[in-house]
Formats: C-alpha cells, sequence, structure tokens
C-alpha cells in the first residue's frame, strides 16, 4: 500500500525537471555574466574556456541532481521499502543525505534510509537502483581514475586527470581504488572469453589460407619490495621476474591480437595460466607457431599447452649471442667480424645449426672472455638446434622474431613497471600487471563491472 502511493507523482515530472534545469541555467548564467562582462575586460578564448571548466561542474551537478530527483521521485518519497533479505515491510527510518560527485560535478540526494530489525540489516533502494557507490566519488569517476592509474603513477595521475577532467582527486583515492579495481583482473576476466577469442579467428580467416596462432612467451624484470607495515622500514628490494605471454593471430595481411598475460610468478604459475587460455582456443583449426629465447622453463610450458606448435627460436636473441661471439673473438666491427656473422646468420637461416656448432667446436679462442662466449653459443644452439629454420618459417608464414612479446613486454611491464624509484609489492605490481593487460586485451570493462557488482548492496 504505502510503497504504490509513494510512486505517485502529481505534477509531470518532465515538466518539473525542465523547470529546475532552467533555474541552474540562470545561476549559471549569472556566474558568467559577472566573470565576463565586467568592464575593461577582453578575455581570450582560453579565458574563456576557463571560465567554463571552473563554473560547469557547479552546473552540471545541479543538473544531474535534478535529473534524479524528478526521474526517481517515487523512490525519493518512499514512505515504506521490503527487506531485501527477509522480505518484511520496514518503514523510512530517516532522510539521509549523500554528498555525491559524479565525472559531472556534485550532487546532493537525500534519499530515505531503511532498517529491518530482524535482519539487522540497513538499505537504501534509490542506491540500489542507482547502483550509487558508497564512496563519494561515484563509479564513472573510479573507473576513468584507475584507467589512468594503470598508464602513470598516482601522484602525477591525479595532478593529470585533474588538469584533463576539471575534476580533482586525491592520489591516495587514486591508489586505492586502483587496488580495489585491480583485486578483479584476475586471469580468468582479463583473458577474453572463448566465444570473444573464436570470433578474432573468424576475422582472420581468408578462404582457404589457415592463419598462424602465435604464442609468444618472455620474462621481463621488475622491481620489488616487501610489503611493509605502517611505521615500518622498508624491507630490501629484488627484481623479480614477471613472466607472460603474448598470443596473437598472423592474417594474411593483419595481426589480430588475441591475449596478453603477464605476472610476478614462477614458472609453474606460469604453465598453469598458459594452459587456461590455450583451453580457450580452438586450435584444430589454426596452425600454430611458439616463439621465445632459449629459457627452458617458456618452451617446457608452450610444448604442453600446444603440443602441435612450431618450435621457433627468437631470431633477435640469436642474432645477439653471435654478435657477442664475434666482437669478442674479432674485435668489433672488424672486416673478420661482419664477414663470421654474416655468414653464421645465413647458415642458421637456412636450418645448418650443426654446422655452426662444428665451425665453434673448431674455433680457436683469442681469450678466455671469447673462449667462456664460445661455449655458451655453442650449448645455446645445442639446446636449440631443432627450433632454428627460419628460412621454413619465412615460406609457411611464421614470424621468426617475437617482435610482438618485446613490444607487449615493453607496453605492459616497462612503461609502467620500471618508472625510475618505483619498487612494487607483489601484489600491487601483479593488479598492475593484471589491469594493464585487461585494458590492452580490451577486457577492463568487465573487470570493472565485476568490481562495480560486488560493491553495489544486494
Ligand atoms: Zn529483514
Amino acid at each position: 500500500m504505502g510503497v504504490a502511493a509513494a510512486c505517485i507523482v502529481e505534477e509531470d515530472p518532465t515538466g518539473k525537471f525542465r523547470h529546475m534545469i532552467h533555474d541552474e541555467v540562470d545561476k549559471w548564467v549569472d556566474q558568467i555574466i559577472d566573470d565576463v562582462f565586467e568592464e575593461d575586460k577582453e578575455p581570450t578564448v582560453m579565458e574563456l574556456s576557463e571560465v567554463f571548466s571552473k563554473t560547469k561542474h557547479k552546473f552540471l551537478g545541479a543538473c544531474f541532481q535534478a535529473l534524479i530527483e524528478q526521474k526517481y521521485a517515487g523512490l525519493l518519497e518512499q514512505e515504506y521499502a521490503p527487506c531485501p533479505e527477509c522480505g518484511k515491510m520496514c518503514k523510512k527510518r530517516r532522510g539521509h543525505l549523500k554528498q555525491m560527485v559524479t565525472m559531472q560535478g556534485p550532487s546532493v540526494l537525500k534519499r530515505p534510509w531503511f532498517y529491518c530489525v530482524d535482519c539487522s540489516y540497513g538499505f537504501s533502494p534509490l542506491d540500489k537502483a542507482l547502483e550509487i557507490s558508497r564512496k563519494k566519488y561515484q563509479f564513472d569517476v573510479q573507473k576513468k581514475s584507475t584507467r589512468t592509474a594503470a598508464e602513470v603513477p598516482f601522484s602525477s595521475g591525479s595532478e593529470l586527470f585533474e588538469e584533463l577532467t576539471d575534476q580533482r582527486v586525491s592520489d591516495h583515492f587514486m591508489h586505492d581504488t586502483f587496488e580495489a579495481v585491480g583485486e578483479y583482473a584476475c586471469l580468468e576476466d582479463v583473458i577474453p572469453s572463448q566465444e570473444e577469442i573464436s570470433a578474432r579467428c573468424r576475422e582472420v580467416k581468408e578462404g582457404s589460407w589457415r592463419p598462424v596462432l602465435v604464442v609468444a612467451s618472455d620474462g621481463a624484470h621488475v622491481p620489488t619490495r616487501p610489503k611493509a607495515k605502517r611505521n615500518e622500514k622498508r624491507g630490501r628490494g629484488r627484481w623479480q621476474e614477471a613472466k607472460g605471454f603474448r598470443i596473437y593471430l598472423l592474417g594474411k595481411d593483419r595481426i589480430a591480437h588475441v591475449a596478453s598475460w603477464h605476472q610476478i610468478q614462477n614458472d609453474e604459475q606460469f604453465g598453469e595460466d598458459l594452459s587456461f587460455v590455450a583451453s580457450r582456443i580452438p586450435q584444430d583449426d589454426l596452425r600454430i607457431g611458439l616463439l621465445g629465447d632459449g629459457a627452458d622453463w617458456l618452451w617446457k610450458h608452450m610444448v604442453a599447452c600446444f603440443p602441435k606448435g612450431r618450435q621457433i627460436l627468437d631470431y633477435f636473441h640469436c642474432a645477439e649471442h653471435i654478435h657477442k661471439v664475434a666482437k669478442l673473438q674479432y674485435g668489433e666491427k672488424s672486416q673478420n667480424c661482419l664477414e663470421w656473422v654474416e655468414s653464421t646468420i645465413t647458415r642458421l637461416f637456412y636450418a645448418e645449426a650443426d654446422n655452426v656448432i662444428w665451425g665453434l667446436q673448431r674455433m680457436k679462442p683469442r681469450d678466455s672472455l671469447a673462449k667462456e662466449e664460445i661455449r655458451k653459443l655453442i650449448g645455446y644452439l645445442q639446446n636449440n638446434r631443432e627450433r632454428i629454420h627460419y628460412r621454413g618459417d619465412r615460406i609457411g608464414g611464421y614470424p621468426i622474431g617475437s617482435g610482438g612479446i618485446e613490444s607487449a613486454n615493453k607496453f605492459i611491464c616497462h612503461t609502467r613497471m620500471k618508472r625510475s624509484g618505483a619498487w612494487w609489492v607483489k601484489e600491487t605490481g601483479n593488479k598492475m600487471l593484471g589491469t594493464r593487460c585487461a585494458i590492452y586485451n580490451g577486457t577492463y570493462g568487465k573487470i570493472f563491472e565485476n568490481y562495480k557488482k560486488a560493491q553495489t548492496p544486494l
């Protein structure tokens, strides 16, 4: 009964809204007149724009408030509401002021508050209907501020945010919200769904040409420190490896990103994560290329997760090893150095790793440094001989260098994680990596939605 009665609004809400907005426009115009039409003043475009920046949030926030007041008049005047836990009708306790800030500006809502004695549960049906955040800054602000924090450090992030949106948020707020949202950047949601991945595969497929799915893995070192309690001295920092992979599709004339995932973790966890992602990929319809440097951990897991994948030793890593030996043995940029590098790389291009190994074994090292590098290169080529066949890769349309993972690593890890002076607590570092991967994978919206759902009352 009470609920039904409360929902009847006598006046037409759109007409009333229109009136309220007109009032706000008048107030805004007054302010602009005060600022702009003073005598002797000839403001420039920048100065005029500044006047708008300074005043628009108050104006828009008030309009926003008026809109809610009319659209949700029924809920704002509600006297009785059923308890969401037990269904019992509860009488309004008191009017409760909710101060909130959206991207539009500040608004205040005077909405009824209910309390079920049986369940000891307080609730506001309006908060539920509008998905109002318990924080003052609403989810629209939280989403954008977290997106900003994923790109730049928290301190300069809050400055940048204000600079670009005329909306002030503290770096403390930015950090806390980031930590809370980052909690939801878990593998299952950061990686696109099976349907989404299948759709991306279909997009690059052209006629009878089967696209190549490239799985490129790599490690990058991130500066970490142990978590310290308040007033406690920070523990000693150390570098830990963020292990990650980037998976993409090579179409006939384009590259389609599938998924990136990087975490500070051990190789077993890396293997579990890769296997989870592999299970979402329709492997039967694709050719598969596996790319990596010589690290054993990455090959072990890539081969286990993509058993029919063609293994390709990253060309650039390989070439780097060869240059190192050449420099020590023949002297940098000497004629012999250049010739040896060229002939060695050509042999490797034609999959003649055994020939190169044979030659290295017969080489007379110039000194002990050269001897050590030669020994290492022999081991490296022996370990990876089955993965060296660059000419065949080229012909088959496979990539030979993990330029893909290098740039993804740079983008996801280095640009945000390796800022000078930044030492990451592992958990926060992983939230950062997860959130950045989500942005890159196009799943940030989903991560944020999950966070929001968990924040909103029953
Ligand atoms: Zn109840």
